[in-house]
């Protein structure tokens, strides 16, 4: 696999879907990646990435920015608030509002700065003890919350329990962000992207397909950001 292949998979899938060619995003998920990977891609062209700790990303992205400054950098994993503020500064879009907290926080940041990355609210679709969201029973009143606080909400996000089919999932959270006239979906990793097309993602999260394998991380039981 590679960047090239995974483009056209993309157009591929937009195609069988009936959509436009280009309605789909793709946030290329470089967390754990060696440079040498990452810089290919960006060789290639391409300017949009995903990394899911700020201070992971700060120690990437800063000195990368130097020659890449139109790079857009979204954040796709849980954000702690005590981060948030090197967060907002680092990424253009969050993919993983879960908590009234965050929200409240963002806000204030948005205040002070006067402007605010584009955010997702994530929804824990297969009610995972161990993954962040909100719950999709309580989906429709947080994305209330977060927009009587003026933040840029986008649309929704979603990361299916790997031991189940993930169209059922994807079809979930089409359904709330309807249901609540959001048009953003993020959805789709390396296994299940073109399920996530045909369900109507516009942002298509994938690492592995694109870069390889992950090196393991020196803290697998480290904090995340
Ligand atoms: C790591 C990660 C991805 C990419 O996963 P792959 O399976 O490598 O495509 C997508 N979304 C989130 C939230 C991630 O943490």
């Amino acid at each position: 696999m590679s960047y090239r292949d995974i483009i056209d998979r993309i157009r591929a899938a937009e195609r069988a879907a009936d959509r436009p060619e280009g309605s789909v995003q793709l946030v290329a998920v470089s967390k754990q990646q060696p440079e040498e990977r990452v810089r290919a891609v960006l060789g290639a062209g391409h300017r949009l990435f995903g990394e899911n700790r700020v201070q992971e990303a700060a120690r990437r992205w800063t000195p990368l920015r130097e020659e890449y400054p139109d790079v857009e950098l979204h954040l796709v994993g849980p954000l702690q608030t005590n981060k948030a503020r090197q967060a907002v500064e680092l990424f253009s879009t969050i993919h993983s509002l879960d908590r009234p907290k965050l929200a409240r926080k963002l806000a204030q940041l948005a205040q002070e700065r006067g402007s605010s990355p584009t955010v997702f609210i994530q929804v824990n679709t297969g009610k995972e003890p161990q993954k962040a969201g909100v719950l999709p029973e309580d989906a429709d009143a947080f994305i209330a919350e977060v927009r009587a606080m003026e933040l840029p909400l986008t649309g929704l996000m979603c990361i299916p329990p790997v031991d189940e089919e993930p169209a059922l999932h994807f079809a979930l959270l089409r359904r709330i962000a309807e249901r609540n006239g959001l048009e953003g979906l993020s959805m789709g990793m390396s296994r299940d992207f073109e399920t996530a097309i045909r369900f109507g993602a516009t942002h298509v999260r994938i690492g592995s397909a694109i870069f390889g394998p992950r090196a393991p991380r020196e803290d697998p039981a480290g904090k995340p950001s």
